[in-house]
């Protein structure tokens, strides 16, 4: 978008064309809402971590995310965010005022005026969405239930930056301070938008990174910012990708709903593959969707995935799968007609994605890499004995035999669990031959 077509746009429809987009009344991948189990954040993968259930190297490993900058966080830049993101968790929450604002009480002006503040305040892409029951957690860190108590939600995506992400391989030393620089701007602008809301009387709530009461991807899909993707717990966005971080606001003040999208990913994804050939832990499935906890998607091993972005040796974090990923691209006018092209022509997405990998996207390009690689070694700051360089495999074959672990809603562990949970490995591989297929869901839900 030019400079001369921006002054005439509306500051509610941001930088991105996204209404220009098809919309849709659901989202391209089915959700039984009636039988999706509400989990409590125990469950999470990093809070798993966290509490040992993937071991003690992984727990150790966690310690270090993101601690402060004396206390010896793995990197010393995440230990400067971390520093900057903690205090941050204060502000989610705050007094109402008593009265309401003498504001217009139309859900379209209100959710206008909302997407404008996200905008003005720095956010890539706003939507907006109900905040229907399934997608609050069921019980906090500590245990205690959670009250699904906003009707609305604001989604806000927030680039975690082209150019870096350009020259990183997505697993080296920083993989991780990419996600925080999007994990702080999306608090800062969330606790501003939800202090506001009540400023003007109404109750609301930020849900960063660091702390959310809610499940970011189903309202990102509910609110119209993309489709999900093969990566699995990843949602696409047609101009950011995967490239990106969300903030929510939940909130009663009357607003204006979107619709979810669909551009072509499922199909996409069916086609292209390549996030699954270049995991360095083999966690994103080559074969198709199942139904899980009644949602239709790319299962991904989480163990496996949870496992190396905390304890990655030769880096810290990982988001190769997003790196690699064809519509992580500059946004530049030639990567913005493949992709309409892609959107629109499904012919093209087989070729697209053939073309991303003849142009070598995915590989570091270096004249980016403005970064200093360093470990942490007991607290003395050092050169990392090795740092992950590897560049895109576009020769390598689908593996024969590849698996992937999936565990049930009842595999996981219950609210409030402080000792390790482990998972059972074998088990998960055998549960992944007996979950429904997606077309087995929509039959069933039909003849109900
Ligand atoms: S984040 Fe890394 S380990 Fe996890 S799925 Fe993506 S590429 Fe694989
Ligand atoms: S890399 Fe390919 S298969 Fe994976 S999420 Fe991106 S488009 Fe889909």
């Amino acid at each position: 978008m030019n400079i001369f077509s921006r002054r005439k746009r509306a500051p509610h429809l941001g930088r991105y064309p996204m209404e220009k987009i098809k919309k849709v009344d659901r989202p391209t991948t089915l959700i039984i809402e009636d039988e999706v189990k509400r989990v409590p954040k125990r469950a999470d993968g990093f809070m798993r971590a966290d509490h040992g259930d993937f071991g003690k190297k992984q727990q150790e490993a966690r310690n270090r995310t993101g601690s402060s900058t004396v206390k010896g966080a793995k990197v010393p830049l995440n230990g400067a965010f971390g520093d900057n993101m903690r205090p941050l968790m204060k502000l989610h929450k705050g007094e109402v005022a008593a009265e309401k604002a003498p504001i217009s009480n139309d859900p379209e002006v209100i959710a206008n005026n909302m997407k404008s503040l996200g905008y003005f305040l720095d956010a890539d892409i706003v939507g907006i969405c109900e905040a229907k029951e399934h997608m609050w957690y069921s019980h906090d860190k500590e245990g205690k239930p959670i009250e699904a108590r906003h009707k609305y939600a604001i989604v806000m995506l927030i680039d975690q930056g082209f150019h870096t992400n350009d020259a990183s391989t997505g697993d080296d030393w920083i993989s991780g301070t990419q996600s925080f620089r999007s994990y702080l701007r999306g608090a800062e602008i969330g606790n501003i938008m939800a202090a506001y809301i009540r400023n003007l009387g109404y109750e609301a709530r930020c849900h960063s990174a660091m702390d959310s009461e809610v499940l970011h991807l189903p309202l990102i899909l509910e609110a119209g910012l993309g489709e999900l993707s093969r990566i699995g717990e990843v949602v696409i966005n047609p101009f950011l990708g995967p490239r990106f971080k969300s903030a929510v606001v939940t909130t009663n003040i009357p607003l204006k709903v979107d619709k979810p999208i669909s551009f072509g990913l499922q199909d996409f994804c069916s086609k292209c593959k390549k996030c699954a050939r270049e995991c360095p832990v083999s966690a994103i499935p080559f074969g198709d969707k199942i139904m899980y906890n009644g949602y239709e998607t790319w299962k991904p091993d989480v163990p496996n995935c949870t496992s190396y972005r905390v304890s990655n040796p030769k880096g810290a974090g990982c988001g190769r799968c997003m790196k690699s990923c064809p519509w992580n691209n500059e946004g530049i006018l030639t990567y913005r007609i493949a992709t309409w092209m892609a959107i629109k022509l499904p012919f093209t997405r087989k070729f697209f994605a053939w073309l991303d990998d003849f142009v070598g996207n995915g590989n570091q390009n270096k004249i980016h890499k403005w970064w200093f690689d360093l470990d942490n070694d007991g607290g003395k700051i050092i050169i990392p004995k090795a740092t992950n360089e590897k560049g895109i495999s576009p020769d390598k074959d689908e593996p024969k035999n590849h698996r992937v672990s999936n565990y049930t809603v009842d595999m996981l562990p219950p609210a409030g669990e402080k000792d390790p949970w482990p998972f059972d490995r074998k088990g998960g591989w055998e549960l992944k031959n007996t979950l429904e297929t997606p077309d087995e869901a929509k039959k069933r839900v039909k003849n109900k």
